[in-house]
């Protein structure tokens, strides 16, 4: 919390009550202050400001010459003083209601150690406004770190479920179906073994990036696990989610990245697709996961569509999408 005891500013211009007014304007003008503190005995009795000023010029101006006299006689006596822990809001707040633009600071002997200005206080409002502006940049840029994967510069997991409750509940209002596709490197445990992790880190990285290239309008691509990719499909039922997966697992392919250790001589995925209306997250998931398992049993390489309800009508497994 900031008090005026961080912002004041060392009190220069301080004069006797019995001081001459052309005094106090040299030692004003030489400190270029725009006020200064009357004391007597050690004790703070009135201020000389800008307005106390004004109203001396004007009179001088009417009487052709300065009106000199004892700056006592035309300070604004008894000023409100702050005591050095007053928190800067509430300085701020007494300067708005009392219209006062100079508070004299006192510490707990009642001495005077500082002054405090609306231009201290503004600056140090302004600092405050920029260091906040700061933060909400910094949380922006932590925010959207949190929810990508460093080393696949895609969106995460928690991303992933961030975005699916948002679309499921849109899918709801619209009457939409919803679509997730599940995508699993084939035999990578063997391609890291055999090639080294940081060849597997490269490889996924091409896959991630290849995939991500082919990806139709409105689908995402997370990840999901380790080796294994999430596509979320809006608006897609189980023979788009099945054409947008395979569509993945074709790009892959096309990469032709040698897995000499696999029967199938690269590097491929397999899939699994789950699709529906009024269908929860994880209903969804383990759905298009039990796909991706089938499709693995059967040979890899390949997509698989769920075939049960939570996920889909029956309808919509019909025609040429293979199902689990
Ligand atoms: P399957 O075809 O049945 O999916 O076999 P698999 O070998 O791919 O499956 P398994 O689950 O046995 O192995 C997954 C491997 O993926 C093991 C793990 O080391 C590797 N992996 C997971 N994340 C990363 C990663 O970030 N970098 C690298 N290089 N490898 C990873
Ligand atoms: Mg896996
Ligand atoms: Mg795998």
């Amino acid at each position: 919390m900031i008090t005026v005891q961080n912002i004041m500013t060392p009190v220069k211009t301080v004069v006797q009550a019995g001081d001459a007014l052309s005094r106090t304007l040299t030692l004003m003008q030489r400190n270029r202050h725009s006020c200064a503190l009357v004391v007597d005995a050690g004790r703070v009795i009135g201020l000389l400001t800008e307005r106390d000023l004004s109203d001396v010029l004007t009179r001088s101006l009417e009487r052709g010459c300065l009106d000199d006299r004892p700056v006592s006689e035309v300070m604004t006596p008894e000023p409100v003083c702050l005591a050095e822990q007053t928190l800067l809001l509430d300085a701020l707040k007494l300067a708005r209601d009392l219209h006062i633009r100079h508070f004299p600071v006192l510490d707990e002997g009642e001495a005077l150690v500082g002054i405090v200005t609306q231009t201290d206080m503004a600056n140090a409002y302004i600092r405050i406004l920029e260091h906040q502006a700061e933060l909400v940049q910094t949380n922006q840029t932590l925010e959207l770190a949190s929810l990508r994967d460093p080393l696949l510069s895609v969106r995460n997991r928690r991303a992933m479920d961030l975005d699916l409750g948002r679309m499921l509940s849109q899918a709801q209002i619209q009457g939409q179906s919803m679509a997730v596709g599940l995508l699993d490197l084939d035999r990578f445990k063997s391609y890291n073994d055999y090639y080294g992790h940081l060849a597997g880190d490269r490889a996924l990285r091409s896959v991630a990036r290849a995939v991500e290239e082919n990806l139709r309008q409105g689908d995402t691509l997370y990840r999901y696990g380790g080796e294994e990719l999430l596509l979320l499909m809006p608006d897609t039922d189980l023979e788009g989610a099945w054409q947008g997966a395979d569509r993945a697992r074709q790009a892959v392919e096309r990469l032709n990245i040698e897995h000499v250790v696999s029967p199938l001589g690269r590097l491929t995925l397999s899939g699994g697709v789950a699709a529906g209306r009024g269908v929860g997250a994880e209903g969804l998931i383990a759905a298009a996961d039990r796909a991706m398992y089938q499709a693995k049993r059967d040979g890899r390489n390949q997509v698989r569509a769920a075939r049960q309800a939570p996920v889909i009508a029956r309808d919509d497994c019909a025609g040429s999408v293979p199902s689990e």
